[in-house]
């Protein structure tokens, strides 16, 4: 090679890592902040916390309700066809037999024998065709500084001799990984490991056990005696809450085909290697809905549900460049189509939401195990079917985590100043305003109390009187309050207020009978609701 392009192989790399450390080390103070500031804190955390379980805190609580009932509302308000339910946790352990759960609902696992860390086999595999794209995808970038505006991917991809080599030998491993996976072949899995020379990030040894089989379903017993007892499980998904109440919604709602329900709750996985904070949890919440429709129509209503979920995520402004479909090649045995929605986290693109073509296969299912028809008789064809099934399945926690990492920035300030600001969507927003007396005394705080208590009915309002201004606006930008609200003494002779907004930190004068409708107009959730129902 070259010297010079030595130099630049060099430097391209120097420049790749230095772009990832600072993206862990951004993820960290998100982290931290996350704890500092009130969001999330490790569960039970006197006793040094539990692992992959957080609990969210004073605001942490109210940006999660914020996102739920913007979930909520755009599927139950804006859909008259769509309903909810509220099913409980527990279910008849037969669920999890007819759902598949039971069976295989597992993932391979494999520990390394110096380090006794437990990894995903699969995933391990996954990282090691993700270093191959990683490889290419350096070629291309190296090529294409080089050639500049003239450059031509398509054609370099094709062409390149470094390219198509690795190519080849990401083709050849997803290959034989995908029928790996396909047959469960743990043997085989384990084989690929051995042979790509995958080596455990902690002790860097190849001293692998044989890769097993491991069920994510947290269990436990029902009933007072051991005899008596029934095992049963921590739902892993809230979907069967829906299918098995699928004839009595159907029914008692009057429903007609398409229609959906909707479901927010908790579930539970025990996940094998749980790790990016609240990405992947053993406890967590989702929001899913499954849209019954009629069979043969399933592809028009996974177009459908794609579109819209996306432009969901889309309306809330963080970038639409930060999202991006991943259609799934291998699909589950009960799927004929499935893509998720991943979002640009520091740590890569990761899957937020996942979009099911589901078939018939759950309600079949229930339908043999319970021994009851579930069928919808449909008037206009003067038939029954089975009604087949388009879900639409996003985690609470990932979203939250997705909307928190776009949103917080580290500011340089004129003047050598700093400040870190979360920059939300106004509408998720913890706090909508608060209100601060520029000092403690000559009936300002009175007044600011006044506002407040005119302003609370409507928005979530806090009060804040300690330190210097800029110390409180501070705290405020840090937790994302789009709003704040001083009353200095000019105030209690003009009845006007100064209105600091949180991104651009500017400052007006505002008349007091004016807050009300500035705060609406940039907060409410309807500006959402009517960006999603304009094509
Ligand atoms: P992954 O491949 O990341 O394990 P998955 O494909 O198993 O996710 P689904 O079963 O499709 O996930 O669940 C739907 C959604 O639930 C996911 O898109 C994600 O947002 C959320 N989710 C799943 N597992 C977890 C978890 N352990 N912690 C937090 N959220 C989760």
């Amino acid at each position: 090679m070259h010297n010079c392009q030595i130099l630049r192989t060099f430097a391209t790399k120097i420049e790749n890592l230095i772009t990832m450390a600072t993206q862990e080390e951004t993820f960290k103070k998100i982290v931290a902040h996350c704890k500092e500031y009130g969001f999330v804190f490790p569960s039970s955390e006197i006793y040094d916390g539990l692992g992959a379980v957080y609990d969210y805190a004073q605001n942490g609580v109210e940006l999660k309700n914020n996102i739920k009932r913007y979930w909520w509302d755009s599927m139950t308000l804006l859909h008259e066809n769509i309903v909810g339910i509220d099913a409980a946790i527990f279910m008849h352990p037969t669920t999890w037999k007819a759902s598949g759960h039971v069976d295989a609902f597992n993932d391979p696992l494999i520990d390394n024998r110096d380090s006794k860390k437990r990894y995903r086999a699969d995933v391990l595999i996954e990282e090691q065709l993700a270093k191959i794209e990683d490889k290419i995808n350096k070629e291309v970038e190296k090529a294409h500084k080089r050639f500049g505006e003239s450059f031509d991917e398509a054609q370099f991809r094709a062409t390149n001799g470094r390219v198509l080599e690795h190519q080849a030998k990401w083709d050849a491993l997803h290959q034989r990984y995908s029928d790996a996976m396909n047959k469960m072949d743990l043997d085989e899995l384990k084989q690929i490991i051995l042979d790509e020379e995958i080596v455990c990030p902690i002790s860097g040894t190849r001293n692998w056990t044989d890769v097993r089989q491991f069920n994510l379903m947290f269990s436990t017993d029902m009933g007072s005696t051991a005899d008596g007892a029934m095992k049963i499980y921590l739902r892993p998904e809230t979907a069967q809450g829906i299918f098995v109440n699928y004839l009595n919604v159907q029914k008692t709602g009057r429903m007609k085909i398409p229609f959906g329900i909707a479901q927010i709750g908790k579930a539970f996985r025990n996940e094998i290697v749980a790790r990016q904070f609240i990405f992947r949890m053993r406890e967590f919440e989702q929001m899913e809905m499954q849209f019954f429709i009629k069979p043969g129509t399933e592809m028009e209503w996974f177009e459908h549900w794609k579109q819209f979920r996306l432009k969901w995520h889309k309306a809330l402004g963080l970038g639409d460049e930060k999202y991006r479909y991943h259609d799934h090649e291998k699909l589950a045995h009960y799927a004929n189509a499935a893509t998720d929605i991943e979002f640009q986290m520091p740590f890569g693109f990761k899957e937020v939401e996942g979009i099911h073509s589901r078939t018939n296969f759950d309600l079949s299912q229930h339908a043999k195990y319970s021994g009851k028809k579930i069928e919808y008789f449909d008037p206009e064809m003067n038939q029954s079917y089975t009604p087949y099934v388009i879900e639409t399945s996003i985690g609470v926690d990932r979203m939250f985590l997705s909307i928190m990492c776009s949103a917080y920035q580290e500011e340089q300030l004129e003047g050598g100043d700093t400040r870190v600001v979360l920059h939300l969507p106004a509408v998720l927003a913890p706090v909508k305003a608060c209100v601060m007396p520029l000092v403690k005394k000559d009936g300002l705080p009175e007044k600011a109390r006044e506002i407040m208590d005119m302003l609370k009915f409507d928005f979530k309002t806090t009060y804040d009187e300690k330190d210097s201004i800029g110390k409180r606006y501070r705290r405020q930008d840090a937790i994302g309050t789009p709003f704040c609200i001083t009353v200095d003494h000019d105030t209690l002779t003009d009845g006007c207020v100064t209105v600091r907004y949180r991104d651009t930190m500017q400052q007006d004068r505002v008349r007091i009978e004016d807050l009300h409708e500035l705060i609406r107009k940039a907060t409410d959730m309807k500006l959402l609701y009517r960006k999603l129902m304009t094509e």
